[in-house]
């Protein structure tokens, strides 16, 4: 379990999908996509039945698992520096916007703010080789127009009350989202409008004038079908050979006593992502520190606890770098989530086959990048005219993934040198 979805209240009992049923519009995924898509379809055809099912309780999957930054700058994870091209990121953080924007309007008529936070976040470096990052990172945010602020290690000290950092720079525009929070409350936002069923694996889907999907006890058909289901975009058959399938992993400590809190110091409320993109992720969230660091290629889709206790052992080793005044502090939540990535970190979108859209594999930035193609494919399926579709829609396909045995040798190898890059980054 994922410390975010831990600290929640235990969720109502799950609606299952049973027996035959009909819908105008079926979703398959309730993440930051699938919600998307919904919400839209909700306010595009209102009075349409959509319908929503996913595998798992809603915030279960990657969805509740992710570090909660919802960036509105470019964040090439594969890159160096963050960056692409400046045409490429002024498109990017235009759309970036418009899906932190969409999401706000939806922490405001659900009450979530306590869920959806602006307060920009901070990136820190602890070596030379992290400064020379940040410093590209800077160079490249001035030709973009871009406001950012460079700290030095005493300031991000004031902030974090790590001497760890020896440099750093906040952007303001991201959000700080507690994801199982924001994406529960979401769903129970939708609940008037949009019918949810959990725990209800699609199991077999056929494709015709009416769609028919299949779970253990339920069949749905809808005549419009939106996928939203991240890297099973290939397990559905579609994407095959182009999607990489990647876990990372984060652990959560208890909550922080008052005498560790004081010893710490700093501020209570901050997220701070590594210079270097491989790096490490922190965030404190009042009373507790999220540690989230090294993906590994999984490409059956799963991870294992082994694993996962294998890469909690570097979270701790990367836990007492910054905060050694904190001592051996237990975790209490360790987890694993499966992230979509493609090697030209394109995103899968668009109709695959008649009244068939997916909306998919956002390259490690599914909380904004999600919400956009799942509410662009929602514009799309409804016919709308909303502009940011023609260029959702020019954008490259993900690219062919290299033949074996290339992938399963070189995908790891590609992994551990970009990790190592990192250095005392991680
Ligand atoms: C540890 C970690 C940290 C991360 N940090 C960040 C971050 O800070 N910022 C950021 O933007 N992103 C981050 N990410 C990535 C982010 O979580 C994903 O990109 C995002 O969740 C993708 O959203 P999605 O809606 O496309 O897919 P998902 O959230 O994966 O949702 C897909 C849904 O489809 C359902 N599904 C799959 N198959 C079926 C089926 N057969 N039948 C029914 N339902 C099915 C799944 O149960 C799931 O709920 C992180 C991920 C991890 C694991």
């Amino acid at each position: 379990m994922s410390g975010w979805y831990g600290l929640l209240p235990p969720p109502k009992a799950p609606e299952v999908l049973r027996g035959r049923q009909k819908a105008d519009w079926l979703i398959i995924g309730a993440g930051f996509a699938g919600l998307a898509a919904a919400r839209r379809l909700s306010q595009l055809v209102p009075g349409d039945r959509i319908v929503v099912v996913d595998a798992q309780r809603v915030g279960w999957g990657a969805a509740g698992r992710n570090s909660g930054f919802m960036i509105d700058l470019p964040h090439e994870l594969a890159g160096e520096n963050y960056g692409g091209s400046q045409n490429h990121d002024r498109k990017r953080i235009r759309m970036n916007r418009a899906a932190i924007e969409f999401s706000a309007a939806a922490a405001d008529e659900y009450g979530l703010q306590a869920f959806f936070v602006r307060a920009g976040k901070f990136h820190g470096a602890a070596s030379d080789h992290g400064l020379g990052v940040l410093r590209e990172f800077e160079t490249h945010l001035t030709g973009l127009g871009e406001p950012f602020e460079r700290l030095d290690g005493p300031q991000l000290k004031e902030i974090t009350g790590s001497d760890f950092f020896i440099g750093g720079t906040f952007t303001p525009g991201t959000v700080m989202a507690q994801p199982a929070g924001f994406i529960r409350g979401v769903a129970e936002g939708l609940s008037s409008r949009v019918q949810l069923f959990e725990n209800s694996p699609v199991i077999s889907m056929r494709t015709g004038k009416l769609h028919t999907v299949k779970t253990a006890e339920g069949e749905i058909t809808a005549p419009q079908l939106i996928l939203t289901v991240n890297g099973h975009l290939e397990s559905f058959g579609f994407f095959k050979k182009r999607l990489l399938h990647v876990f990372t992993y984060a652990s959560m400590t208890r909550p922080l006593s008052k005498s560790e809190q004081a010893a710490l110091g700093g501020e209570p409320h901050w997220g701070l992502i590594s210079a270097d993109p491989m790096g490490s992720t922190i965030r404190h969230t009042g009373d507790r520190i999220v540690v989230r660091n090294t993906f590994t290629y999984n490409p059956d889709m799963s991870t294992s606890e082994k694993q996962i206790k294998r890469i909690g052992a570097v979270h701790d080793q990367s836990f007492r770098a910054r905060f050694p005044m904190l001592g051996d502090m237990p975790m209490e939540f360790r987890w694993g989530g499966h992230l979509c990535l493609s090697l030209n970190s394109a995103a899968a979108f668009g109709e695959v086959e008649d009244r068939v859209f997916v909306a998919g594999c956002c390259n490690g930035l599914g909380t904004v990048q999600g919400t956009l193609y799942g509410m662009l494919a929602a514009d799309i399926a409804a016919g709308s005219d909303e502009p940011m579709v023609g260029d959702a829609l020019n954008q490259p396909a993900p690219s062919r993934l290299y033949p074996e045995p290339l992938m399963s040798i070189g995908a790891p190898l590609k992994l551990w040198a970009m990790q190592r890059r990192a250095g005392k980054e991680l």
